[in-house]
């Protein structure tokens, strides 16, 4: 935690807002990695006007790229139990009823037409479902193991960052299903996809709620802090602001708490201990147990939780001005 504060004071002179280069202020130190076991202890600092919040200190893209290569590396696991259970589950009519009651926050639901680009779209299952309901569908990975799996389900799939993408083609929508708090320069990466869009085109983002009650319960273990992965923890008011700012209109924003992000946090407040992996989080059997509990028990405070703007995760479809 002492390192932490230092690090801010270091910090707070070299590091200002993402968005509007403003001075930052600490909201929150000791703010350490739940998953992995990373060394570092991370602080939460706030823009002292645009009040975007930010981990802090920021890593740069080369130590990112080094952290995702070592942590978050797709393994190309493929028919293991696991995986069979998954895709049964994913294709069966109970994964639809549990969208419907537990929140669809990466547009699995959603059905329309036109050309659709999935960032991020990992081995594709996001993809499949774009297809099934109209749309055509294409990925960016850069992963190549698993845009490997994803192509060899008949995916065209780029193997391109967002920013570097070059193409004639354009899309009628660009799905950020929790990708945009990754980024160290969200505002480039809205302006690389209003490139891309058509003129009526939208973008379909989810990502983690900063205003989250879960946050206040859960404090340092919230599981979406996800240091230092996720740079950028959005509110409501600083997304609406970012895709106002990116030539983007908020047509739709709601909120949604899925069971599986409640199970995280309450995994992560009981066992996480500072540069230790948290193993609890990848049991199968304790994450599906709290998430049955979570639902059946729950389910009033998670309801009222998304009602008063301070769901988990936020929804949003934004469309170019
Ligand atoms: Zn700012």
């Amino acid at each position: 935690m002492r390192s932490a504060q230092l690090n801010l004071r270091k910090n707070d002179m070299e590091n200002n807002c993402l968005a509007c280069r403003a001075p930052l202020g600490q909201v929150m130190d000791g703010v350490f990695d739940t998953r992995f076991g990373i060394e570092t202890p991370y602080v939460i600092a706030k823009c002292k006007k645009c009040n975007l919040e930010q981990t802090v200190p920021l890593p740069n893209q080369q130590g990112l790229n080094a952290l995702y290569e070592k942590y978050y590396n797709f393994s190309g696991e493929k028919n293991t139990r696991y995986t069979q259970l998954r895709a049964k589950f994913i294709n069966s009519f109970l994964y639809r009823v549990w969208l419907a009651i537990d929140g669809d926050i990466s547009f699995h639901l959603a059905s329309g037409t036109g050309s659709l680009l999935d960032v991020g779209c990992n081995e594709g299952r996001g993809l499949e479902f774009y297809k099934n309901h109209g749309f055509s569908a294409e990925g960016l990975e850069l992963n190549s193991r698993a845009a490997e799996v994803a192509h060899s389900k008949g995916f065209v799939v780029h193997g391109s960052t967002l920013e570097g993408f070059v193409t004639d083609k354009q899309y009628n929508v660009v799905v950020l299903s929790n990708v945009l708090e990754h980024s160290l320069n969200p505002a480039d990466m809205l302006r690389a996809i209003h490139g891309l869009l058509t003129p009526n085109g939208q973008v379909w983002i989810s990502c983690p709620n900063s205003q989250s009650w879960l946050r206040s319960v859960f404090g340092r273990y919230w599981i979406n802090w996800h240091v230092p992965f996720h740079i950028v923890h959005f509110s409501p008011a600083t997304l609406k602001t970012l895709l106002n700012n990116s030539q983007f209109d908020v047509v739709e924003m709601r909120q949604e708490t899925p069971a599986l992000w409640v199970s995280h946090s309450i995994i992560a407040r009981l066992f996480a201990k500072p540069s230790q992996a948290t193993m609890q989080l990848r049991s199968a059997l304790l994450v599906a147990t709290l998430i049955i509990l979570i639902r059946s028990l729950l389910f009033p405070f998670l309801w009222l939780g998304n009602l008063s703007k301070r769901g988990d995760c936020l929804v949003v479809v934004a469309g170019k001005k």
